[in-house]
């Protein structure tokens, strides 16, 4: 037999809050702070440079940065698409 939905809005958030603690999530934070520095520096933000940033998000390792090459390299005529420095992908970075 199915369980019944819940009955209201404080029921529904009440039982997200429960399944998100089964899960342990939020993950808890995998290393101590330690100033400005980065966990982890992803140089390309693409598909699997995205990816790669949410799965650690997922293992509790938040100090991420993607970077990106400048939209000056990406737009020159002829230039490959990693050409130029990389430089933080999001104002976070
Ligand atoms: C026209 C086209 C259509 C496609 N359509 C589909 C589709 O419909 N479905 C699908 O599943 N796949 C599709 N693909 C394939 C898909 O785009 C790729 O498989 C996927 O993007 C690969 O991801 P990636 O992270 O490995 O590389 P990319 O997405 O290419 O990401 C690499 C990133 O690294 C950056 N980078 C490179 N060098 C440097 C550097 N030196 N410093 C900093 N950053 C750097 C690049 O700017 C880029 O942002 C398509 C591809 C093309 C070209």
């Amino acid at each position: 037999m199915t369980e019944p939905g819940p009955a209201s809005l404080a029921e529904l958030e009440k039982r997200l809050a429960r399944d998100l603690e089964l899960l342990i999530l939020p993950t808890p934070e995998w290393s101590p702070p330690h100033g400005d520095l980065l966990d982890v520096a992803i140089v390309g933000a693409g598909m699997a440079g995205l990816i790669a940033a949410v799965a650690l998000q997922r293992l509790g390792i938040s100090r991420v940065s993607l970077f990106s090459p400048p939209p000056s390299a990406k737009r020159k005529a002829g230039s490959r698409p990693g050409a130029g420095p990389p430089v933080p992908a999001s104002p976070s970075g």
